[in-house]
């Protein structure tokens, strides 16, 4: 018989936010890998493998699913947010890419999930309503000058620009660089969103500029949206306030 592998998206936090075709993957699997944070938010059914593992082992925890699935195993393996935005689904095509014989008879799926650059924005307006890219702060896939030159071509190029992975314990600094660069061609009164951990119970978010953005609190659990020359602040009644990008562009 042949193993099926789904790699599943969670989205970011609330199970609303999980896709029915995504929970009927999930539903259906015999066995459910993903890191332990994530596996910990599913109600796994009666006589269901759960197979928890730390947030490092990506390339591992494809591995072991693809394994798993070529064995005839229906395999699921969950990803927070979507699993192709810097997550779990690349992971499986690198061991696929690595391992094409483990694959040949498994049928890989993929279930899309929502993206923490999409749930961030929807909290806010609608900052993303123009040309966009995501970048992820992280070093521990690529060099620190690729991003670098990413960032600052993202910002010549006038991108609103989606930071994942914009800090953690080992690296607080980076997302210090990261404003410094973007300053250098960006104005200093260009918008940024801090979304902190969106659709969690202690989700909250922030618009500053990018002159005081270095002195806001930024963590792994944070989406950073840097706005582009054209995004703008609305404020409705009192306390309301939207962020968006207007759709249409002038010449530069
Ligand atoms: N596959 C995920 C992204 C994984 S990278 C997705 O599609 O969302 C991990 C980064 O995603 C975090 O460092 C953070 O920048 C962002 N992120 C994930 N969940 C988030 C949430 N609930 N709120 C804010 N940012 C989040």
């Amino acid at each position: 018989m042949n193993g099926q592998l789904t790699i599943v998206g969670l989205g970011p936090g609330p199970e609303a936010w999980i896709t029915p075709a995504a929970d009927a993957a999930i539903a259906a699997a015999d066995t459910v890998l993903g890191y332990s944070q994530y596996v910990q938010r599913l109600k796994p059914r009666v006589g269901q493998i759960i197979e928890a593992s730390d947030n490092r082992e990506e390339l591992a925890r494809a591995e072991r699913a693809l394994a798993l699935a070529s064995s005839g195993m229906h395999v699921a393996l969950v990803s927070g947010g979507d699993p192709g935005v810097f997550a779990m689904a690349a992971a499986v095509f690198e061991a696929v890419e690595k391992n094409p014989d483990a694959a040949r008879d498994v049928d890989i799926r993929i279930e899309p999930g929502v993206t923490a650059m999409l749930a961030a924005a929807a909290r806010i307006g609608a900052p993303l309503g123009h040309d966009f890219c995501a970048i992820s702060l992280s070093d521990n896939l690529k060099p620190w000058a690729t991003i670098e030159r990413r960032l600052r071509l993202a910002a010549e190029a006038d991108f609103v620009i989606a930071l994942y992975n914009p800090a953690s314990k080992a690296r607080p600094e980076q997302i210090r660089n990261a404003f410094a660069i973007l300053s250098t061609c960006r104005a200093p009164e260009t918008l940024v969103i801090f979304a902190r951990a969106i659709g969690r119970s202690d989700e909250s978010i922030d618009v500053t500029t990018l002159a005081e953005a270095a002195d806001v609190a930024c963590d792994m659990r944070t989406l950073v949206i840097v706005g582009s020359a054209a995004t703008r602040m609305i404020h409705c009644g009192e306390n309301r306030i939207w962020v968006y990008t207007p759709r249409s562009a002038r010449d530069d």
